[in-house]
């Protein structure tokens, strides 16, 4: 099974290529083609500040929101994209149901086919507009599992660029971010490419 290794490894994975900061041969661990973009303290992101006082749930309310105030991008009939306050990369969008729905498998049919078109349609969409190399797709389902907001539904889209990886969100929790939410709301509504659903 050997020769089925990737012989490339060596001179392909330079994460840290943009980053004079560190040296990754520095630090201990053993490297591997895995971007850990989902540490625990990065779920922090949606909890405690952002939870509406009244308790209620933050993706039941979005949508309710003033345009003006709003980080919603994109509504379809069933689900709707918004950008998460605390992205994890530029454009990183939640697809969310309307319905206030925990699991993945409790979702419709419809709900589930809406929710997938919608993903196409922003990976389209941030492709065009900011060039996007890739994406990371997922969603965390329960507490256990990194929910930050386990009782909602939402699906992550993070775009990812060939130098977007440093190992600050990791070392010092921060992380570098390019472009104001404000203006990234704006180019995504301006420029979404509509989904199958429309
Ligand atoms: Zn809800």
């Amino acid at each position: 099974m050997a020769e089925f290794g990737n012989p490339a490894d060596e001179t392909q994975d330079a994460p840290l290529e943009g980053s004079p900061m560190l040296d990754p041969s520095t630090l201990p661990g053993v490297p591997d083609a895995f971007q850990r973009l989902w540490t625990p303290h990065r779920i922090a992101y949606i909890q405690g500040e952002t939870a509406p006082a009244d308790g209620g749930c933050v993706f039941c309310q979005a949508p309710a929101v003033a345009e003006e105030d709003s980080l919603v991008v994109a509504r379809g009939e069933l689900v709707y994209a918004v950008l998460n306050l605390y992205p994890y990369n530029s454009g990183h969008l939640l697809i969310c149901p309307y319905r206030h729905v925990a699991n993945y498998d409790e979702a419709t049919l419809e709900e589930v086919a809406e929710l997938g078109s919608m993903t196409q349609a922003a990976m389209r969409t941030l492709r065009a507009v900011s060039g996007a190399h890739g994406f990371n797709l997922g969603m965390n389902q329960g507490k256990v599992a990194g929910a930050g907001i386990e009782e909602h539904l939402h699906q992550h889209i993070v775009p990812r660029w060939g130098q977007d990886s440093n190992f600050f969100p990791i070392i010092a929790q921060t992380k570098a971010m390019p472009q104001l939410l404000g203006e990234m709301r704006e180019i995504l509504r301006d420029n979404w490419h509509s989904g199958s659903s429309d």
